[in-house]
C-alpha cells in the first residue's frame, strides 16, 4: 500500500496530509513508468444518435497498476498535469487513438465513426500542439474529419487567444472540436458564440440534476443550451445518460447524441467492436 513507502521523508503532523503526500508522490513515480510498462490502456464508450445507432465513440484512458490496482483518471490526470507527464501521456493517447482509427478505416461500420479524444489544458496550450496532432494524423494516414478533440471551458479560459488560434487551425484541417463538461464551471453562453466548436457536451452532473427538476430552472438551462448551440450550428451531446427517462427528456429537447451507462459503459476495444452494431432505442 501507498503508506509503506517514503518512511524516511519529512513527516507531517496531520496523518491525512502525510498520506496524501505519500500516495501522490508514489503515484508520480509509478506514472513515469506506466507507459513503458504498458500499464495504460484505452477504453471506448459509444455515443448514439437519435435513431439509437452508434455514431461516435469517446476514448478514455485507463491505468491498471499491478499493485495499486485501478487508478481513475480523476486521480492521475491532475498529477500528470502538474508535473508535465501529461505531455508524453497525451501523446501516447493521441497516437493510440489514431492507430485505432487507421485500423477501422476500411470497415463498413467502424470506418465512419468519429472518435473523440480528451485533451488536457497543458497539452493543448503547448506551442507545438497543432503540429503534434497533424504529425500523428499524417503518420497514421487517417482522415482528420474522423477525429474530435474534447476541450473544456476552463482550458479555453486559461488562454483564450491561444485557444482561438489553435481551434481555428485545427478546424481548418477538418478536425472537430467539442466543448466537454458544459454546464459546470462558468458555462458562459458567450464563449459558445465566440469560439468555433463543432459540438457541445452537456456535463453528466447537469444531466442528472436536471432530471429531478423537469419543470424547473435546470431544465430551462439545458433547453437554452441546446437551442443556442443549434443556432450556432453546433451539435449537442448529452453525457452521463443513465436512465431511459433522461434519454427521453433529452431527446424531446433536441439533443443530437447520447453517451452514458444507459447505452454502454466504456469497454475495451474488442467489446466495443462487438457491440457497435446494436441499436439501443426501445430497450
Ligand atoms: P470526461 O471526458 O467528461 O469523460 C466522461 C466520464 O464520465 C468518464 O469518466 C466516463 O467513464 C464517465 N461516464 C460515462 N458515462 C457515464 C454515466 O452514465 N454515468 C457516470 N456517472 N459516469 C459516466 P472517466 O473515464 O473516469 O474519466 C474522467 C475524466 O478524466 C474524463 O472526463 C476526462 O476529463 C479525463 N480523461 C479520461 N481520459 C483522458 C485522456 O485520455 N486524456 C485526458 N487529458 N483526460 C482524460
Ligand atoms: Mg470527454
Ligand atoms: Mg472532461
Ligand atoms: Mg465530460
Amino acid at each position: 500500500e501507498a503508506k509503506s513507502v517514503g518512511r524516511s521523508r519529512v513527516r507531517f503532523h496531520d496523518p491525512g496530509v502525510q498520506s496524501i503526500l505519500e500516495s501522490r508522490f508514489r503515484l508520480e513515480i509509478e506514472l513515469r513508468r506506466a507507459i513503458e510498462r504498458q500499464e495504460l490502456t484505452l477504453v471506448y464508450q459509444t455515443q448514439v444518435g437519435l435513431a439509437g445507432q452508434c455514431e461516435g465513440v469517446e476514448v478514455l484512458l485507463r491505468w491498471h497498476h499491478p499493485e495499486l490496482g485501478y487508478i481513475p483518471p480523476s486521480e492521475f490526470i491532475p498529477i500528470a498535469e502538474a508535473n508535465g507527464l501529461i505531455l508524453p501521456l497525451g501523446q501516447w493517447v493521441m497516437d493510440a487513438a489514431c492507430a485505432q482509427l487507421a485500423r477501422w478505416s476500411g470497415d463498413p461500420d467502424l470506418g465512419s465513426l468519429i472518435l473523440s479524444v480528451n485533451v488536457s489544458s497543458k497539452q493543448f496550450h503547448e506551442p507545438d500542439f497543432v503540429v503534434m496532432v497533424m504529425e500523428t494524423i499524417g503518420r497514421h494516414g487517417i482522415n482528420p474529419a474522423r477525429l474530435c478533440l474534447e476541450v473544456t471551458e476552463s482550458m479555453v479560459l486559461d488562454d483564450l487567444d491561444d485557444a482561438l488560434v489553435k481551434m481555428t487551425a485545427l478546424r481548418e484541417t477538418g478536425i472537430r472540436i467539442a466543448m466537454d463538461d458544459f454546464g459546470t464551471g462558468y458555462s458562459s453562453m458567450a464563449y459558445l458564440s465566440s469560439l468555433p466548436f463543432d459540438e457541445v457536451k452537456i456535463d453528466k452532473a447537469f444531466v442528472q440534476k436536471a432530471e429531478h427538476d423537469v419543470s424547473g430552472g435546470e431544465w430551462v438551462i439545458i433547453e437554452t443550451i441546446i437551442t443556442l448551440s443549434h443556432k450556432l450550428g453546433m451539435k449537442v451531446v448529452a453525457e452521463g445518460v443513465e436512465t431511459a427517462e433522461q434519454h427521453r427528456l433529452l431527446s424531446e429537447l433536441g439533443c443530437d447524441r447520447f453517451q452514458g451507462f444507459y447505452f454502454g459503459r466504456p469497454v475495451d476495444i474488442d467489446a466495443f467492436a462487438r457491440g457497435r452494431a446494436e441499436v439501443f432505442v426501445g430497450q
